[in-house]
């Protein structure tokens, strides 16, 4: 089951600070889409409005045909993915899939089969039972979208959740999270400031700039078509 989002001329001021000016995108249901641009540019503040964690200052956000923008995070259908480090350090593997279903009042029995399933979808079976500060950076990594597969959403966020690996690990997850993609087909957006990671997994690319949409595309479309000098020279488009 995958969702598409629709955002109409969103703005996002905070205090008297416009720092979203007026976004319009479409996402397909099964879309995996990356927001790439500067530090700064507004990434983590659009996603973090498409989550329901931070109020739209204007414009309208739809989940499918419906308005969401009163609608609590909780009930969007959406799980955010964060770095690693949120991890709860005091509870086991199994205990950190299993949290966020015990506090949404989900049965022992079901909990039990969605950790299960996404242990293996991850394969971390046999660390369920350690505690995160046992886990190398790659696995604490897989923990962290774990905590995101058991609630089974309907769209993934993503926010630079790579960006504290390594090199050689950073290209691993790449790999291991477009085979996610498309193993659930779910409705997924990627942030990232990496050019090659945006490349590499996007289904679309949406280059930002202080807060707009500078070009937004395929990853080979807007290679060879850049809209501007900015989104060639950050895409690393010879024209
Ligand atoms: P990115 O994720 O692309 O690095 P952000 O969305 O974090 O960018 O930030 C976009 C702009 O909004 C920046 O100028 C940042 O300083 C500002 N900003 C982000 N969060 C807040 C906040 N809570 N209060 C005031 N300004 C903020
Ligand atoms: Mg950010």
């Amino acid at each position: 089951m995958a969702s598409s989002i629709t955002l109409d001329r969103i703005e996002k001021r905070y205090g008297a600070l416009p720092v979203i000016h007026g976004i319009d995108l479409q996402i397909q249901p099964g879309e995996f889409t990356v927001f790439v641009g500067p530090s700064g540019c507004g990434k983590s503040t659009l996603l973090r409005m498409i989550a329901g964690l931070e109020e739209i200052s204007a414009g309208e956000m739809r989940i499918d045909a419906a308005r969401v923008n009163e609608t609590a995070a909780s009930k969007r259908g959406i799980a955010m993915v964060f770095q690693s480090y949120a991890l709860y350090p005091h509870m086991s593997v199994y205990k950190n899939l299993a949290f966020g279903l015990e506090t949404a009042g989900f049965k022992k029995l079901q909990i039990e089969e969605r950790v299960k399933k996404a242990a293996d979808i991850l394969q971390i079976e046999p660390l369920l039972q350690r505690k995160p500060k046992a886990l190398s950076g790659g696995q604490r990594q897989r923990v962290a979208i774990g905590r995101a597969i058991v609630r089974e959403p309907k769209i993934f966020l993503f926010d630079e959740p790579l960006s504290n690996l390594d090199a050689e690990l950073r290209v691993q997850m790449r790999v291991e999270l477009s085979k996610l993609h498309q193993r659930l087909g779910s409705t997924m957006i990627y942030v990232t400031h990496d050019q090659v990671e945006a490349m590499t997994m996007a289904d679309k690319i949406v280059v930002l700039r202080e807060g707009r949409v500078m070009q937004a595309g395929r990853p080979l479309d807007l290679y060879n078509n850049p809209a501007n000098r900015f989104v060639a020279g950050f895409i690393g488009s010879p024209k």
